[in-house]
């Protein structure tokens, strides 16, 4: 039996009935990454006696005869920019190439409480700063489905290794996209919950305000299951909510009857037909599931990449700043002074698109120019909350595309950076307004190469419950594997 293909629920079945021990799934998965990771490159490092360790605890318990803990023996990764205790977390920066965590994140920990297994940490942009993982400081991540393609990013490296079987589920990180883009890249399911979900301590700031810890997985009900589990209030981390979580996975029905699904006219204009076709075949299913269609209107939509850029920037230069050479990882050994060593470190450490930003954010905070951009911004950004709320009057979850363009050619893009800010328009509207967001594969593009194509559903704050149940009801009747509009399935054909 292959068990790199399993399910957390499959995996769980497999150790109660004792076809299989959490040792021998971790040692699957760490020899399909021997083999397979040479050319994805999903992972900057592995910790193989960590993993092998944990499953060891969960084995022992087996045979002791204790319940099974809900996610035991679930083969894990872990973005690089989640600390891990003991172990190497660069962000994928050359600046903490050498930086081993004090101690876990509080998802992390969590999620080893309920018996998963951290085989890794894996590859991202620098700083979770990108759309492709090409800004990682080491080496790009592939696309499984297409090795000449961008796994999405930032957190490519994650939703990557969840697509090429060398992880069940992973962990990553959304600030204005970075989880739900990757997954609709891979062909997988990635969430963002709603700001203050998840806790934050462990997560090396980029944004603060914006950003969030989610989960990878190849099937809802696995999200779900990994949500509930990093789920809840953190005293560790003041924004943390403290609002109780639901059992998210024993909510999926796979009854929708009676939803009203939103659907936003400035999202589908311009769209391409390409992604639009799948997105519109993913509306007719949830109607035929019994949602009803609404449309709505969501009217500051076009200001939100001018505004999450200048927010995350802004907040990306203060966070940065703590990078100097003095406290944390890389240091450059020639320089005359301490101005020197400050500059020189900084020049070497980062790389190209680290930069931008912080120059980006510290002229959008600098005295003359913080009211017409920073203060504006904060001003667009309360706007564009209003127009979900006043939504969500409406209607119960909002769909949309995931990204206006499938997953482009490595190199196709990394010249023109406002080409790839521009294409994160339908993800970082959720991230402004704190709503969470999942993304689920609908099926791939009509014309060759068929590539992957995701659809985004919105809820309200704190409605992870709905959100899950559409998506889940949506993979359950088929949508994962929607036809093109050739009719032709491309994924079973
Ligand atoms: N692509 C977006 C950016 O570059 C989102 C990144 C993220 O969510 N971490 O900022």
């Amino acid at each position: 039996m292959d068990f790199t293909a399993l399910t957390i629920s499959q995996i769980q079945e497999l150790l109660k009935s004792r076809q299989a021990t959490a040792v021998e799934i971790a040692e699957a998965h760490l020899a399909h990454i021997e083999q397979k990771d040479k050319e994805v490159r999903a992972y900057l490092s592995l910790c193989p006696e960590r993993a092998l360790e944990q499953a060891k605890r969960v084995d022992a318990k087996i045979a002791a005869g204790e319940a099974l803990a809900p996610l035991a023996g679930a083969p894990l990764a872990v973005k690089d920019v989640i600390l891990t205790r003991g172990l190497r977390t660069t962000c994928a920066s050359r600046i903490l190439e050498n930086f081993v965590a004090p101690y876990d994140a509080t998802a992390v920990e969590r999620l080893e409480q309920a018996g998963a297994v951290v085989l890794g940490k894996t590859n991202c942009d620098e700083f979770a700063m990108g759309s492709s993982t090409e800004n990682s400081g080491f080496y790009p991540t592939h696309n499984p489905h297409d090795l000449t393609r961008v796994p999405g990013g930032s957190s490519g490296g994650s939703a990557a290794a969840v697509a090429a079987h060398l992880a069940t589920a992973a962990l990553g990180s959304d600030t204005g996209g970075s989880i739900r883009q990757p997954a609709a890249f891979c062909d997988i399911v990635g969430m963002m919950g709603t700001y203050g979900r998840v806790s934050r301590y462990g997560l090396v700031a980029f944004a603060s305000s914006l950003d969030h810890i989610g989960p990878f997985g190849r099937s809802v009900r696995d999200v779900a299951l990994v949500l509930q589990t990093i789920a809840g209030h953190d005293p560790m981390d003041s924004t943390s909510a403290p609002v109780p979580v639901g059992d998210y996975a024993s909510a999926l029905t796979g009854n929708v009857r009676g939803v009203r699904v939103g659907v936003p006219n400035e999202y589908l204009k311009g769209l391409s037909s390409e992604i639009g076709d799948n997105i519109q075949k993913a509306i007719d299913l949830l109607s035929k599931l019994g949602c009803s269609i609404i449309p709505i209107s969501l009217p500051h939509t076009d200001y939100a990449i001018a505004c999450y850029y200048i927010i995350c920037t802004a907040e990306a230069s203060s966070n940065l700043a703590r990078y100097d050479g003095v406290r944390y990882g890389f240091r450059s050994p020639q320089h005359t002074d301490l101005q020197d060593m400050y500059r020189k470190t900084r020049d070497r450490g980062f790389g190209a698109e680290v930069k931008r930003r912080i120059m980006l954010g510290t002229y959008a905070l600098s005295s003359g120019y913080y009211d017409a951009y920073y203060l504006k911004a904060q001003k667009v950004r309360t706007l564009i909350t209003r127009d979900f709320v006043e939504a969500f009057d409406e209607v119960d979850v909002i769909v949309t595309p995931t990204s206006p363009i499938p997953p482009f050619k490595l190199g196709e893009r990394v010249d023109d950076p406002l080409q790839m800010y521009l294409a994160d328009i339908y993800t970082v509207t959720a991230s402004l307004a704190g709503i969470p967001g999942i993304s689920v594969p609908c099926g791939k593009t009509p014309s060759k190469p068929h590539l992957p194509v995701g659809m985004q559903v919105f809820a309200k704050h704190f409605d992870e419950t709905k959100l899950l149940q559409v998506a889940h009801a949506f993979e359950k009747a088929g949508g994962f594997k929607l036809a093109s509009a050739g009719g032709e399935n491309p994924v079973t054909a």
